[in-house]
């Protein structure tokens, strides 16, 4: 079964069509996590203090999800082992074409933990293997609770969100599909990630991740320099 590209970019438009607000990632592996304060890194400490300073400033202005918009802290500091679900963290939402073969990074802003959580399709993936059972019961409870802020972001309809049982199946037939997707991504080659201009961003050139940001924090209307709209209260 040799599917083309145009047979899995339908794909990725089936789950993109199911999930119109938050898709699972399905960025193949190094392209996985474009975690500007990681990318950073290879830019020098310059460019490091320049982005951590542009999220400090458009963080502060920022006091909820901007995903699902629940309140919580804006933080730049690294991804601590306890972080809070309601830590907003600068996060980006690539989108995946494979017909072009490329991931086009047009959308970012200071997201919650549960919103970051259910956007990693393996991490979902391996959790929701776990048995759950009364072995775990808090680990059961934290799953429903991840399902079915998936769900409810994506405005499935009300019936099926009645259903725990059926939230859960939902979120792991999308969640299994994307993954499967992901893996195909991960054995192409040639991935060329796009900018918010929808131009090649060159990771690893100074100053690339700071101008990504800045990009990105002003569409979404978080940019030091932009006007505020973040939901505040
Ligand atoms: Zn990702
Ligand atoms: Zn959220």
């Amino acid at each position: 079964m040799a599917a083309s590209k145009q047979t899995l970019q339908a794909q990725v438009e089936e789950l993109q069509a199911a999930c119109p607000v938050l898709l699972p990632c399905m960025s193949p592996t190094g392209y996985q996590d474009e975690d500007l304060l990681r990318l950073v890194a290879s830019e020098g400490t310059a460019n490091q203090k320049a982005l951590e300073d542009l999220l400090t400033v458009a963080g502060s202005r920022c006091s909820s999800c901007c995903v699902c918009a629940s309140p919580g802290q804006p933080s730049v500091a690294a991804v601590a082992e306890n972080d809070e679900a309601t830590t907003l963290r600068f996060t980006t939402f690539p989108r995946l074409n494979f017909s072009t073969m490329s991931l086009h990074v047009s959308k970012g802003g200071f997201a919650c933990g549960q919103c970051r959580a259910v956007s990693d399709s393996w991490r979902l993936l391996r959790f929701a293997a776990i048995k759950l059972g009364p072995r775990h019961p808090e680990r059961e409870e934290l799953m429903r609770r991840l399902c079915s802020h998936f769900a409810s972001l994506n405005r499935v309809d009300d019936a099926l969100l009645a259903d725990s049982d059926n939230v859960v199946a939902w979120v792991q037939e999308v969640f299994s599909r994307a993954y499967a997707l992901q893996v195909v991504a991960c054995n192409l080659k040639g991935w060329t990630v796009l900018g918010p201009d929808a131009k090649p961003v060159r990771h690893s050139c100074p100053g690339t991740s700071v101008a990504l940001a800045k990009a990105l924090l002003h569409s979404s209307g978080t940019a030091p320099t932009g006007k505020k709209r973040c939901v505040t209260g």
